[in-house]
């Protein structure tokens, strides 16, 4: 391999390039894979790094935007480009179901991570695609813990049971004190979740595998023998037990690569065997991760035909004189004089801030460190060159204003 990147050839396009462009490249991408593939592809993608609470996991805001991408392509048979961390089993769920609504066969292809509720998903098709760059995540289900922040189920079993075994091993079936402050502060509607909420997790990718990926295996490959229906149900449960182990893994972000996935005797795809099709792959992968990482795009939904971007708009709105609530993880600050209001937006990428004065009704004298909102409502970063699409907030300013806004103020 020799000359540029896909990625430096993008960062050094990316101030004369513009979004209609970078589209084509990626048209001209998801074409190639079709040709090799043979189907129409879709492309899932999130960003793994935003700011907080931005719904970068796989949520009911999903549902809508990837059931038109899918009805975008025609055929029995699709793949699905996949780059998540995880989110919603139940909402994982509803996009099988749309898939299978529609598609006969249905492939997964990974470029680079598909974790947690990703992985449970990527279960749920016929054929799993895969080189040395990506990885899958184990399954095993997350509580919100005291902190905010998501912790293993399955650590409640497992000290429940590490206790218990000291119990009965060492203790001769007596209850040490030192273990009474932890059992109490253990809440057993909690633990039930936990059995629950894992039991879940592991039925789901078991009853899929079983019912599509399995459903092909039907032949041993060494002894040529048939493959019995107990013996696919068996790997079935094998696979997503050890997927759904949190003790196995011990991180639930840790990553699993194809040769263990092989080692559970699951049969993956490796493209990386294929140049022209990993080629295809990795370009349109790195033309996505660009877009995610330089713009504050933060879900990619496409086809051939289609796409729909889901955006991050970091602000806070007060409007006509009334302060509103600030909505949770919204960030900046805007106050409505004289018909204007200056929004305070914040770069996604190097967080430098800008105040963008929005006016309403009439062209408006400017305040003092604003600068006009942009025509095409795409402000460039000035520090890092990253492009922000305020479209959403322009949108958003609209309807709390109820009037459209001006944009001759610009010059
Ligand atoms: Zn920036």
């Amino acid at each position: 391999m020799s000359g540029k990147g896909v990625f430096q050839q993008l960062v050094e396009s990316q101030q004369s390039a513009n979004r209609q462009q970078f589209r084509q490249q990626r048209i001209v991408d998801i074409k190639r894979i079709q040709e090799i593939r043979k189907r129409p592809l879709v492309v899932y993608v999130t960003s793994l790094n935003v700011p907080p609470r931005v719904t970068n996991y796989i949520s009911h805001e999903d549902i809508v935007p990837f059931g038109e991408v899918l009805e975008s392509v025609e055929g029995d048979a699709v793949d699905v480009l996949l780059e998540s961390p995880g989110g919603l089993s139940e909402v994982a769920q509803e996009l099988s179901a749309l898939l299978r609504h529609r598609f006969k066969r249905v492939g997964f292809i990974i470029p680079h991570a598909a974790m947690s509720a990703a992985t449970m998903l990527v279960m749920s098709g016929d054929e799993i695609l895969m080189d040395h760059r990506s990885s899958l995540g184990p399954i095993d289900p997350q509580f919100v813990g005291n902190d905010g922040r998501p912790q293993p189920a399955q650590a409640i079993l497992s000290g429940i049971k590490t206790i218990k075994k000291l119990v009965d091993e060492e203790d001769g079936g007596h209850l040490h004190p030192v273990y009474i402050p932890i059992l109490r502060n253990i809440d057993p509607g909690k633990y039930q979740m936990a059995l629950h909420a894992t039991e879940l997790s592991k039925r789901i990718v078991r009853d899929w595998l079983v019912e599509h990926k399995l459903a092909k295996w039907t032949t041993h490959k060494k002894s040529g023998r048939p493959v019995t229906v107990e013996e696919r149900e068996s790997l079935a449960e094998k696979v997503a037990d050890e997927l759904c182990t949190h003790g196995k893994w011990l991180s639930h972000t840790r990553p699993i690569k194809i040769h263990d996935l092989e080692r559970m005797e699951l049969e993956i795809t490796d493209y990386g065997k294929h140049q022209e099709l990993q080629q295809a792959i990795w370009s349109l992968w790195v033309r996505c991760h660009h877009l995610l990482s330089s713009t504050n795009t933060y879900k990619m939904y496409e086809s051939e035909c289609v796409d729909f971007h889901k955006l991050a708009v970091p602000v806070a709105l007060q409007a006509g004189g009334l302060p509103l609530p600030v909505p949770p993880g919204q960030r900046g600050g805007l106050q409505v004089q004289h018909g204007h209001a200056v929004v305070e937006v914040q770069c996604v990428n190097c967080k430098s801030a800008y105040k963008v004065q929005a006016n309403f009704g009439a062209p408006q004298p400017m305040e003092p460190g604003a600068e006009p909102f942009p025509k095409d409502s795409m402000l460039t970063c000035k520090k890092c060159g990253a492009i922000l699409d305020l479209t959403g907030l322009k949108m958003q300013l609209e309807a709390q204003v109820r009037q459209p806004l001006v944009l001759e103020a610009n010059t």
